[in-house]
């Protein structure tokens, strides 16, 4: 099957999971995760209307960006970044999901002050507490929100998890219910109820993650077929 049918296939089954929580689909963002898929791959599934491009690498994003790879269409960075990388991004992403520490939002803000301009964000938490994983430690997470409300160049815009990877069919939805409950209770207490996204949810697992609260799923191998680790 090609892009656009996995897309249709998958809007599908977001559809079906956001009427069963008893959620409305249009609420229910579906980002593709295009790592180590080409630029022609990702304006095929621009085309195909997916609602946002998502990327890991600084390196990989430039070179596609400059391919034309996302045009008409909003671009995230959604993996791990380094301090000395965002300057390079800054301007060129609507939205940076994986914010793992106060020194990153520090630098975040301060290319967003150069570049005249507000960084929507979002704050990523280490749900299953792995060391493999960046990200907020649950416990820390709500202190962490609330010294966010400071930058004045950045505008967090809400949480962003990957759970453990689970072998179990819906292993993973004790931790989105964790994910989503810190969601609510930030949400609430720090930021007036003016969160717009909990990001989570990938190729085996975001219905359950819509079931849970999730409204932005991350979704790659499902709509770009299995990544190539040889290349
Ligand atoms: C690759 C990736 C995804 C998508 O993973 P799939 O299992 O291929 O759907 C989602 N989020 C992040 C941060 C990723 O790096």
């Amino acid at each position: 099957m090609g892009i656009q049918e996995n897309i249709q296939s998958i809007r599908r089954r977001m559809d079906a999971a956001a009427c069963a929580a008893g959620r409305r689909p249009e609420d229910i963002l579906l980002v593709g995760a295009s790592k180590m898929n080409s630029a022609a791959a990702c304006r095929e599934a621009a085309a195909a209307g997916i609602d946002a491009l998502g990327e890991n690498r600084v390196q990989e994003l430039l070179e596609k960006y400059e391919q034309g790879a996302y045009e008409g269409v909003p671009l995230h960075f959604i993996g791990h970044l380094q301090r000395n990388k965002v300057r390079q991004i800054i301007g060129k992403v609507a939205l940076i999901h994986s914010v793992s520490s106060l020194e990153l939002l520090t630098e975040i803000d301060r290319q967003a002050e150069k570049h005249g301009l507000r960084q929507p964000v979002l704050l990523e938490v280490n749900i299953g507490r792995e060391e493999s994983k960046s990200g907020f430690l649950p416990e820390a997470l709500f202190d962490a929100a609330a010294a966010a409300r400071d930058f004045a160049h950045v505008e967090v815009q809400g949480i962003m998890a990957i759970p453990p990877a689970e072998l179990e069919e819906h292993g993973n939805l004790p931790y989105f219910q964790q994910v989503y409950a810190l969601y609510i209770d930030i949400n609430c207490k720090l930021y007036h109820n003016g969160f717009k996204y909990l990001s989570m949810g990938m190729s085996d697992d975001f219905e359950d993650a819509i079931a849970a609260g999730a409204n932005m799923v991350r979704v790659g191998s499902a709509i770009f077929g299995a990544r190539n680790y040889q290349k």
